[in-house]
C-alpha cells in the first residue's frame, strides 16, 4: 500500500514510517517541520535504504495537499500531524485548536475528493480525562479533558466518528497512545525535543549526558506505591508496529474504532530512574519538588482490545526503553542537529 503519513518527520511518525517500509509498504511524508527536522527524513532513508517522497507543507494547506494526492496514489492516511505540548496548549489554546482541527478537516476534504477511506488517527489517553477509573478501557466515556490539547483529540475523534456515520466506506482507527518513549534500536532516530524537555524520558537522558544537572521529580505524595506518578510507558517501536496492525484492521473493516496502545502496566517515576540507571550504568541525580499542575497520580491502559482486534501487543521491556533512549542520546547528543 501507499501510505501518507502526516507529521511523519516527527517522533512517532518517523518510527512508524520505518515499520511500514519494513512490512513492504511505501510511504509519503507531509510535514511542515514545525516541531521536527528534515534530518529525521534522512535517517528514515538511511535505516530503510530507500528514498522517501517528502513534502514540507502544512496539512491545512489543502491546495498543496491536493497536489500530493494527485501525484501519489494514496491508499491510506496515518494522521500524526498536530501540536502536542499539553502545557503550551493551555497558554495558546486557539493556536492548538486551529492547527490540530483545521489540519484534520482539510485532510478529510482532500481524502474524500480522492476517495481515500482508510484512516489511522493519533489520539491520546488524555481523552479519558480526569474522572475515569484505571485501567482505562475504550468503553469508558471520554471527555472531562484537562487541556485544550486533549480536547483537540476528543473533538477530532468525534469528527471522525461523524464522518464514519455518513460515509459507509470510511474506516478509521482512533489510536489512544499512552506514554511513547524509547528510540529505534539503531540509535539513528529518536525523540528530539526543542529546548528543555517537558517529558520524563528525554529529561532523564539529558541529565545522564550532563546537559541538565538533575531530574526534578514532580511530587512524591501521590497515592501510588512509592508516592511518585505512575504511567504506562510504551516503546515507540512497539507503538509503530501497532499502526501497521491498525491499518491491516482498517482495511478489512468499516466504521470508527477507538483502541488503546499501551502495555497495560504502570511504572512510577522512581521505577524509571532506577531502571535507567541500572540498564545503562549511569547516575541520575534527582530532587523531589512539588507536583506539576494538571498531573494525574496514576493511569495505565487496559490493553486487551488491541490484542483482540489487532492481534497486537507491546513486546519490549522497560529495560529496552531505557537502553534505546540512552543509545539515541549518546549517539546524537544534539539530536538531529548534525
Ligand atoms: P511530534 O511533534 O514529534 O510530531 C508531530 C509532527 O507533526 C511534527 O513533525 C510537526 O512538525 C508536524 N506538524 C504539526 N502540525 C502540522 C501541520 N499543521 N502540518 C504539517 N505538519 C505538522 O509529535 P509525536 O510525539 O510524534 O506525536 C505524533 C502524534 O501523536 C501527535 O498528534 C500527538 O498529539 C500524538 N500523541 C503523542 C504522544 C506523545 O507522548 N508523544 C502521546 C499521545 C498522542
Ligand atoms: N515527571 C517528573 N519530572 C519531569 C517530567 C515528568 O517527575 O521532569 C513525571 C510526571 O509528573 C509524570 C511522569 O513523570 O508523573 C510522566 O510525565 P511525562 O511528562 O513524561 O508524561 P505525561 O505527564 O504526559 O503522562
Amino acid at each position: 500500500m501507499n501510505i501518507l503519513l502526516t507529521g511523519g518527520a516527527g517522533y512517532i511518525g518517523s518510527h512508524t514510517a520505518i515499520e511500514f517500509i519494513e512490512k513492504g509498504h511505501s510511504v509519503v511524508i507531509v510535514d511542515n517541520l514545525v516541531n521536527s527536522n528534515h534530518f529525521a527524513i534522512k535517517r528514515i532513508e538511511e535505516i530503510s535504504r530507500q528514498k522517501i517522497p517528502f513534502y514540507n507543507i502544512d496539512v491545512a494547506d489543502i491546495a498543496n495537499l491536493d497536489k500530493v494526492f494527485c501525484k501519489h496514489k494514496i491508499d491510506a492516511v496515518v494522521h500524526f500531524a498536530g501540536l502536542k505540548a499539553v502545557g503550551e496548549s493551555v497558554q495558546i489554546p486557539v493556536k492548538y485548536y486551529r492547527n490540530n482541527i483545521d489540519s484534520t478537516l482539510g485532510l478529510l476534504e482532500i481524502m474524500e475528493k480522492h476517495n481515500v477511506v482508510n484512516f489511522i488517527f493519533s489520539s491520546s489517553a488524555t481523552v479519558y480525562g480526569n474522572n475515569n477509573d484505571i485501567p482505562y478501557n475504550e468503553n469508558m466515556l471520554a471527555g472531562n479533558c484537562s487541556s485544550p490539547y486533549a480536547w483537540t483529540k476528543f473533538f477530532i475523534e468525534q469528527i471522525l466518528k461523524d464522518v464514519a456515520v455518513v460515509n459507509q466506506n470510511f474506516s478509521v482507527v482512533l489510536l489512544r497512545y499512552f506514554n511513547p518513549v524509547g528510540a529505534h534500536p539503531s540509535g539513528k532516530t529518536g525523540e528530539n525535543p526543542n529546548g528543555i524537555p517537558n517529558n520524563l524520558f528525554p529529561y532523564i537522558s539529558q541529565v545522564a549526558i550532563g546537559k541538565l544537572s538533575e531530574l526534578k521529580i514532580f511530587g512524591n505524595d501521590y497515592p501510588t506505591k512509592d508516592g511518585t506518578g505512575v504511567r504506562d510507558y510504551i516503546h515507540v517501536v512497539d507503538l509503530a508496529k501497532g499502526h501497521v496492525a491498525a491499518l491491516e484492521y482498517a482495511e478489512k473493516h468499516k466504521g470508527a474504532e477507538a483502541i488503546n496502545l499501551g502495555t497495560g502496566r504502570g511504572y512510577s517515576v522512581l521505577d524509571i530512574v532506577k531502571t535507567f540507571e541500572k540498564a545503562n550504568n549511569v547516575k541520575i541525580p534527582y530532587q523531589i519538588v512539588g507536583r506539576r499542575a494538571g498531573d494525574l497520580s496514576e493511569y495505565y491502559a487496559d490493553a486487551s482490545k488491541a490484542v483482540l482486534l489487532l492481534n497486537w501487543k507491546a513486546e519490549k521491556t522497560l529495560e529496552d526503553m531505557c537502553r534505546d533512549t540512552w543509545r539515541w542520546q549518546r549517539q546524537n547528543p544534539n539530536g538531529y542537529d548534525e
